[in-house]
């Protein structure tokens, strides 16, 4: 079973996305903030990363640097979630190390497309 950490810290997304992932059988980690963020995902070593970029302690941006350049997490694959529909947002996430993004908000089919984008063949789902 795949496993995501999601590290965002607006409560009603985070559940929501949670409930949602959960429901099509991933396992989830959660994280509030992006010192939290990090702290998760050396420990969870989860199979893929979903970063809101406006966090309190460590913004997503420089989590994912922090990630991208720990050789514990640099495997892990990040998809950012971008608060607005904003080019400069996705290029900053892009250039910071995240491997995609996804726009708030979220629409559910299309992140789940971009997560099996980047899941290991004997973990993709079928989606059923
Ligand atoms: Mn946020």
């Amino acid at each position: 079973m795949p496993k995501i950490l999601i590290v965002e810290d607006n409560e009603m997304n985070r559940d929501m996305l949670s409930r949602r992932l959960l429901k099509r059988g991933f396992a989830v980690e959660t994280a509030v903030d992006g010192l939290d963020g990090i702290v998760q995902a050396t420990r969870e070593q989860p199979d893929l990363i979903l970063m809101d970029l406006n966090l309190p302690e460590i913004d997503g941006w420089e989590a994912t640097r922090a990630l991208k350049t720990d050789s514990r997490t640099s495997h892990i694959p990040i998809v950012a979630l971008t608060a607005h529909a904003m080019v400069g947002d996705r290029e900053r996430a892009l250039q910071g190390g995240c491997d995609d993004f996804a726009t708030k908000p979220i629409d559910f089919a299309s992140l789940i497309a971009i997560i099996q984008k980047f899941l290991p063949v004997n973990k993709v789902m079928d989606g059923k």
